[in-house]
């Protein structure tokens, strides 16, 4: 629930008036409850008491019951005669709604024996805390005659102002909690059973409406690494991705449109510029996320950004292909347990864990310079990790004065890189936001008891994209890369990798300059 620290207050000005949807507004003009028979399936309406805004500034407290997900702030429960327990029947959609009113004033109402509806889950809009106010088996009247086969998230604010309401903290905090959900009740991750309350059968009401970034959300929830996870990308340093920035843009803090946000989070680049990173994630909505080496390129210093940003690739030359930068060979062990080997592209999933401090050690005799890393993993979710390791110094079968140009590039990527430790980037914010960029390769909701599985390099790595199949069994290696990864699409690749010897050479430069080592917290 941490992480990403934000200006909430950026927001109020940028966003008036940004988004005129010319949808109905939820709240109904006539409050139905007295036209409701009793046995008649209830729906969360929205209508709110108008003087509910009012004394809903002090809610009742909380009680000490604990919360079933495990970042929910409280588990503040909704008045027994608004929900019906044990009623659900059987776990079919995650269901998105807008409240129409503040988060306090629709917890004080759903625990108002006059509401008669209530929603599993209330989150608020400025830093997307949640209260879970249903118990997930227990059947929340919150979409008619979808209730026996849905969990309720009900987000603050209004449909009419998603540029206001529907902040990145929201998108981010709303995604895990989708994510936790369809992982617990093996609900499929897609758009047929995350859904919006607009898209149930029989509805009356237009929440989320069209302010709401679905192709974002489902990024970031598809984005989301299992509770326990640790997913570590080890990238061979000296074949890094430099991408060139095709027009003037930004490195950015989120996802979200570059309008949306403030100075502080935006990095502002000129076409030419280039940017080296570790590791990109999937698509999150229109934008990809980078991994970099902290203290190197464009936006270094700034608000993070060159540790982690947000790209708009369309603003880019190609991306590369993970397999273009895998420090194949590697292996990285756990708590010093064993070294399970990275795939080909480089990743490996590590056996679940519970959260706390966990030390990584990569190795690869004869291949790379150990290297070393810590890792804070939260409660839930997992974390995402990229660790960049030195190529050991070979004899290069025809070593050429030239190249050492070369090196001297790759020396000024990878000087502060071992101090600053990417990883420990990906460790960190990652750990706490949950949305570095490794794909998750354990998308089966089914794939929690068995995703610890180490992955091994294999031939077969590159091709099982079809495991995107949400259904099928949980697949550990890179091989099951979500679709969009861009395994195939992305042939442009801009890798400092060059032939043969010369990149041995080119590390071995690095390594005898005591450069990139990882500094170990
Ligand atoms: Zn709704």
């Amino acid at each position: 629930m941490t992480g990403v620290s934000t200006d909430w207050t950026r927001r109020a000005a940028l966003r008036v008036g940004a988004l005129t949807l010319g949808l109905a507004a939820e709240t109904a003009a006539a409050h139905p409850l007295a036209a409701t028979p009793p046995e008649q399936e209830r729906e969360d309406d929205h209508w709110r008491p108008a003087e509910l805004e009012s004394w809903a500034i002090e809610p009742p407290p909380p009680l000490a019951a604990d919360s079933e997900y495990p970042l929910a702030a409280a588990f503040d429960p909704a008045c027994s005669c608004n929900y019906s327990v044990n009623g659900i029947t059987s776990y079919q959609h995650v269901v998105v709604h807008t409240m129409q009113g503040s988060y306090s004033g629709t917890k004080s109402w759903f625990k108002n024996p006059d509401a008669q509806v209530s929603c599993h889950y209330i989150m608020r809009s400025v830093d997307g805390e949640v209260t879970q106010m249903v118990l997930d088996k227990d059947k929340a009247w919150h979409v008619g005659s979808s209730n026996a086969t849905s969990i309720g998230i009900e987000h603050e604010g209004y449909i009419d102002d998603p540029a206001k309401w529907y902040t990145w903290e929201t998108y981010v905090s709303s995604a895990r909690l989708a994510r936790w959900l369809t992982t617990r009740h093996d609900i499929p991750v897609d758009r047929d059973h995350i859904l919006g309350h607009v898209e149930l059968p029989n509805q009356s009401h237009t929440d989320p409406g069209a302010g709401w970034n679905w192709d974002m959300y489902m990024g970031l929830v598809q984005d989301v690494v299992p509770q326990g996870q640790i997913q570590v990308a080890v990238v061979d340093r000296s074949k890094l991705c430099t991408i060139t920035a095709t027009v003037s843009t930004y490195l950015q803090r989120t996802a979200e449109s570059t309008d949306l946000l403030t100075a502080p989070e935006l990095c502002p680049i000129a076409a030419g510029t280039q940017v080296t990173y570790l590791h990109a994630s999937a698509p999150i909505g229109a934008r990809r996320r980078l991994l970099m080496e902290a203290g190197q390129g464009p936006c270094a210093g700034v608000n993070g950004l060159d540790a982690e940003a947000f790209v708009d690739p369309t603003h880019f030359t190609a991306m590369c292909a993970p397999a273009a930068m895998a420090a194949v060979g590697a292996t990285v062990s756990l708590d010093g347990g064993p070294g399970l080997a990275v795939d080909a592209n480089g990743f490996v999933n590590l056996p679940p864990v519970g959260p706390g401090s966990h030390a990584l050690d990569v190795a690869g005799p004869g291949l790379y310079e150990p290297a070393a890393d810590m890792v804070d993993l939260a409660v839930y979710p997992g974390v995402r990790v990229a660790i960049a390791v030195d190529p050991v110094a070979v004899e290069p079968p025809d070593p050429t004065g030239g190249e050492t140009g070369g090196g001297e590039t790759g020396g000024g990527e990878t000087g502060g890189a071992g101090e600053t430790g990417a990883g420990e980037v990906g460790g960190e914010v990652g750990g706490e936001v949950g949305e570095t960029g490794l794909p998750d390769p354990t998308e089966a909701p089914t794939s929690g008891p068995d995703s610890g599985e180490p992955t091994t390099a294999d031939g077969s790595s590159g091709e099982a994209e079809a495991g995107g199949d949400e259904a099928g069994p949980p697949v550990l290696s890179g091989a099951a890369l979500p679709e969009g990864y861009g395994q195939n699409d992305e042939d442009g690749c801009a890798c400092r990798s060059g032939a043969g010897g010369r990149e041995g050479w080119l590390a071995a430069g690095l390594v005898l300059l005591g450069l990139g080592r990882r500094r170990r917290r």
